[in-house]
């Protein structure tokens, strides 16, 4: 077999997975990341069992558990008097249910995680794609460094304002949910006399919410997101790093319960994110470029599935390329197209909805789902 030469734009979760997978297989892997370095930012990220069994079949499951706090449950609040409102039970139950443990963790222990099995002469930093140019035999890409590089097919990993799905498919910008996220991670002794215990709180309020975990083991660091409305559209500038104003959050959650103020209280400093989505696309590939995780099915944050999803699409589209050279590259992508586009489009629009475990939900659906073992089914044509 002549291995595929394969380049990947974007080294944020999916890109990493997807690459250690494919250089696993056989293939020549190259990653292009516009950043100069990988920072770490105040942020936390649950990792559901079906992301779980994603990140198992990539080797770095039992490193995440050893650092990686586990909750017992994932609850429901209301926002002023704090009335459960559904409980889902985690720990060894949802392990045990799912094959998979379910985990909360600081994001950057996971990009790093996934990051160490990629060498780091295969992944080129500073490299922001300006261009892309498809010709029957293969792809160049050019970046904003001058560098021009060819490869056999390219893989767009390169998030929710991806270069690579406008160039498949013309400019149009994510539609902007009205909401943007507020988050950090801080040392839990900070907040004087608060309960947490080992529970995954969401606070639902009537146009916001908060949702709060540890992500430690030794519960030592805390996290909260929140999702609150903006009026005038705010853009993220391309980087997880723009900070907020904690007085404007602040107020944005008066009224709430005691435990939601005692936490805003108590955090140094946020960041901010604005909340973007899309409709499912026409597709996610043409000829020899294919798109991966928010580049093709960017969702709210609402069920914790976007890196999921992402892990996910790494470990399909890597089974898809097994043992296809040049010729079959486009087959390869019909079939990956095929196995995830429903189920991300699912997630997408469910996400969207942002009712997940409002009430008592079953979540088989989403976290029984297993991309390394699924079937495989022939795209209809
Ligand atoms: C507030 C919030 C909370 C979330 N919580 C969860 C959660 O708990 N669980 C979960 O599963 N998901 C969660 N998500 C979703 C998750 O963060 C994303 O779905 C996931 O990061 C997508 O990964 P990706 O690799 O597709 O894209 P990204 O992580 O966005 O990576 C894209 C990479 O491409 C690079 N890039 C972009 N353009 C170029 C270019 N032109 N040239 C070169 N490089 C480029 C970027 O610098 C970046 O490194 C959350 C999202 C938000 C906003």
């Amino acid at each position: 077999m002549k291995p595929l030469s394969i380049a990947i734009v974007g080294a944020g979760i999916g890109g990493l997975a997807v690459a250690a997978l494919l250089r696993r297989d056989g293939h020549q892997v190259a990653v292009y990341e516009q950043a100069t370095q990988f920072t770490r930012v105040g942020s936390g990220i649950q990792m559901a069992p079906n992301a779980m069994k994603v990140l198992r079949h990539l080797g770095v499951e039992q490193h995440l558990v050893a650092t990686a706090f586990q909750a017992e449950q994932a609850i429901s609040r209301s926002w002023d008097s704090g009335e459960v409102t559904s409980t889902l039970t985690l720990g060894d139950t949802v392990a045990a249910q799912f094959g998979a443990p379910y985990l909360f963790l600081h994001r950057a222990d996971l990009h790093e995680a996934i990051a160490q099995l990629v060498p780091s002469s295969v992944i080129h930093l500073n490299h922001k794609l300006t261009v892309l140019d498809q010709s029957a035999h293969g792809v160049k890409l050019h970046f904003a460094n001058g560098h021009v590089v060819a490869a056999d097919m390219v893989i767009g990993a390169d998030g929710v304002h991806s270069l690579v799905r406008e160039t498949l498919l013309g400019p149009e910008r994510p539609r902007f949910t009205g909401k943007i996220a507020y988050r950090t991670t801080f040392p839990a002794d900070r907040v004087q006399g608060l309960d947490v215990s080992r529970v995954r709180t969401k606070w639902w309020g009537p146009d916001r919410h908060m949702v709060v975990y540890f992500v430690t083991r030794n519960r030592d660091t805390l996290y909260f997101v929140t999702s609150v409305p903006e009026p005038a559209e705010w853009l993220t500038p391309e980087s997880w790093s723009a900070k907020g104003d904690l007085d404007e959050l602040r107020a944005a959650y008066a009224g709430f319960h005691p435990d939601v103020q005692a936490i805003l209280q108590a955090c140094p400093e946020v960041y901010k994110w604005a909340l973007f989505e899309r409709e499912p696309l026409a597709r996610w590939s043409e000829a020899r470029v294919v798109l991966l995780g928010d580049a093709c099915h960017p969702m709210t944050p609402y069920m914790a599935q976007g890196a999921a999803s992402a892990l996910e699409d790494a470990a399909i589209l890597a089974r898809c390329l097994q043992g296809v050279e040049q010729d079959g590259v486009q087959a390869a992508f019909a079939l990956y197209e095929a196995v995830r586009k429903p189920r991300a489009s699912a997630i997408q629009s469910n996400s969207s909805a942002n009712t997940w475990l409002r009430g008592q939900t079953d979540p088989a659906w989403v976290y029984g789902y297993d991309a390394t073992t699924v079937a495989l089914t022939t795209p209809i044509t």
